[in-house]
């Protein structure tokens, strides 16, 4: 592939509380700060990351919905140019779990075929709370045609990897669409 600049538009979604914006700042900032106040209006960082399988210097735009979730208020705009989608949940949280099968839902109906979309269970360092099993997790992604990482934004545990397997999952369909 040519050496110029690749764009990917990530974004995150999944119930207030999950850990969304932890995840973005431990993957752009590598830091986490216990009781992180959401910002209401949606943002993004962009962090330049290589493909590990291709060498392809890739830039990634990081939305995160930014409290919105709460209102309700992610439309079709949000989604738009989007290449891939990360829904989290919280392995302490079932409610937020159940919730995926929304979040999807809503992805598909509002992007086009082919989305790469990956299930994340975050706070996956909170052992003694965890509610949601890796094998509940792993069903869950089966059943939803999705990619499944747990991670820890706190103890920064599978964080890159979620981005890898994105960015190699995207740069892959869009490989195979050229064809
Ligand atoms: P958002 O509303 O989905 O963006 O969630 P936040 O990133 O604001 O996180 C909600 C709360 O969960 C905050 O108090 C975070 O410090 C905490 N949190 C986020 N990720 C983790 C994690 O991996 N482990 C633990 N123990 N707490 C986390």
């Amino acid at each position: 592939m040519a050496d110029e600049e690749i764009l990917f538009k990530i974004i995150l979604v999944g119930e207030s509380g999950v850990g969304k914006s932890s995840i973005l700042v431990r993957f752009t900032d590598n830091t986490f700060t216990p009781h992180f106040a959401p910002t209401l209006g949606v943002d993004f960082n962009v962090k330049t990351i290589r493909n590990k399988e291709t060498g392809q210097t890739v830039k990634l735009q990081l939305w995160d919905t930014a409290g919105q979730e709460r209102f309700k208020s992610i439309t079709q705009t949000f989604y738009r140019g989007s290449h891939g989608v990360i829904v989290v949940y919280d392995v302490t949280d079932p409610k937020s779990f159940e919730r995926c099968k929304n979040w999807v839902e809503d992805i598909n109906q509002n992007t086009q075929d082919g989305m790469i979309i990956i299930l994340v269970g975050n706070k996956s360092d909170l052992a003694s709370q965890r509610k949601v099993t890796f094998e509940q997790g792993q069903q869950m992604a089966e059943q939803l045609k999705t990619k499944f990482l747990e991670v820890s934004a706190k103890e920064n545990s599978g964080i890159t990897q979620v981005f890898d397997i994105l960015v190699q999952d995207i740069e892959a369909t869009m490989r195979n669409s050229e064809v």
